[in-house]
């Protein structure tokens, strides 16, 4: 069995830190290949290495001296050596670094500093070799990532070896300039490491314990998901839930291997296991509820709608026109309502109504504005009826005025528009009918 441990800037930002990361490693000899992030916030008001780096080059940029900032970035590194008890030195390392700010070496050069240097750290640590990213992580002349020359460099280089540091968030273009990945990066490096060892599971150690049933903004304590398939992930990160960056999903799921969110600071919880597909039933009927706000409506009426082809192509033409994207589209007999971006739309507003009344001559077009979408996502709601009547009765408990319904054809999801003040409150009734009744 081999798994790929990634571990967040959260779980790599003091000695301390570093301690229960190599606890973890250690507790399961599988744990051979580890992906760190630079070290990130120690408090609240903390600023991670990653940016403390572009301020640096920035200043570098503006002609200015860098020594003092590098050393406040070199005396982060300094305290978590000393706080191991290493014998390492990384004066080298700065000097070649502040030499490449000087010269602009580039703001990906700079922000990857941070992944390369703790993973210098790291790996002195644990006693693993280190094996920079530059080496095996590939972008072409265009900094579009280059999957397959990845590949080959992945599997070429670390399947001959039984354990490696990598740093995450950057690789090189084949001229050797380095290129990060977009924030949060490191994700996405430990996906692609655990696709070119073809390793048997992907272990993203954060400083949660997993996904969560709602946002935790909203709802008290919400339960964390045990498990939930990669398109069900898809539909809530699109909604605004977070823990994993988008692109991370791609190289694993294509392989079938799953990834378990992990939590360093609560190593003995299971965290959220994101499976391709699985026949476990699911806890609850929902697996989980996002949302977001600032949304508009334009309902388009017209007799006999129905009946004239191409109705719904002419009125997507105007938006597509305008270059506005779509959200949903729930329609009836007579009429047809678009949800888009209030903040995209309010500036073209004018023109799209212009052009909805040329291109369909509809009897009546109307307008609302700060509505919220709520995505109800679970694979459960496929086999349990009346899941839309339990949302439905719930919101109207809570005197929710619901302002659309819209039920996707998989199944999978349920998506519920309310006014934007009703939010919180959708949510909660929610979350209340189908997680915390059954607690
Ligand atoms: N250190 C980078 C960032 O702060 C990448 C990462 O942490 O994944 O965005």
């Amino acid at each position: 069995m081999k798994k790929v441990v990634k571990f967040g800037g959260s779980s790599l930002a003091s000695a301390e830190q570093f301690k229960k990361v190599a606890d973890i490693i250690r507790q399961d000899e599988n744990r051979r290949f580890v992906v760190p992030s630079a070290p990130g916030k120690r408090f609240k008001t903390d600023t991670k290495v990653t940016d403390m780096l572009y301020q640096c080059y920035a200043l570098a940029e503006e002609g200015q001296n860098i020594h003092k900032a590098l050393q406040e970035i070199a005396e982060r590194y300094e305290e978590i050596i000393r706080g191991l008890s290493l014998k390492l030195s990384l004066k080298e390392e700065f000097e070649e670094i502040e030499k490449k700010f000087t010269g602009l070496a580039g703001k990906d050069y700079a922000a990857s500093r941070g992944e390369y240097l703790n993973g210098i750290v790291l790996a002195a640590y644990l006693g693993f070799p280190f094996v920079d990213a530059a080496e095996i992580i590939r972008f072409d002349e265009d900094g579009n990532f280059d999957g397959n020359t990845t590949q080959d460099l992945v599997s070429g280089k670390l399947g001959t070896m039984d354990a490696a540091v990598v740093p995450g968030f950057y690789g090189a273009k084949p001229d050797g300039s380095i290129q990060t990945f977009s924030r949060g990066g490191s994700d996405v490096t430990g996906s692609i490491v655990a696709k070119g060892i073809h390793a048997d599971l992907y272990e993203n150690w954060t400083d949660v314990s997993g996904f969560l049933v709602a946002d935790p903004r909203i709802i008290k304590n919400p339960e964390v998901i045990e498990t939930i398939t990669y398109r069900e992930l898809r539909e809530l990160a699109y909604m605004g839930a977070t823990v994993l960056h988008e692109d991370a999903i791609f190289p694993v799921r294509r392989e079938g291997i799953p990834i378990n969110i992990r939590n360093t600071n609560d190593p003995e919880a299971p965290g959220t296991l994101i499976v391709e597909n699985t026949c476990r039933t699911p806890k609850y009927t929902i697996t989980g509820i996002a949302g977001k706000k600032g949304f508009a409506s334009i309902s388009i009426d017209k007799a006999m709608m129905n009946a004239e082809i191409g109705f719904g192509r002419k009125v997507l033409q105007v938006f597509e026109d305008n270059g506005i994207s779509f959200e949903h589209m729930p329609s009836g007999i007579d009429t047809m309502t678009v949800f888009v971006h209030q903040s995209e739309f309010e500036e073209k507003e004018q023109r799209v109504l212009a052009g909805l009344h040329r291109a369909v001559d509809p009897d009546s077009i109307d307008l609302e504005s700060d509505l919220a979408l709520i995505a109800v996502v679970g694979r459960g709601m496929r086999a349990t009826r009346g899941t839309a009547g339990r949302i439905f009765s719930a919101l109207a408990h809570a005197h929710v005025n619901v302002k659309m319904i819209d039920q996707g054809s998989s199944e999978l999801n349920i998506i519920i528009g309310v006014r934007n003040h009703d939010f919180e409150l959708a949510i909660k009734a929610i979350y209340d009918i189908f997680v915390s009744a059954q607690l």
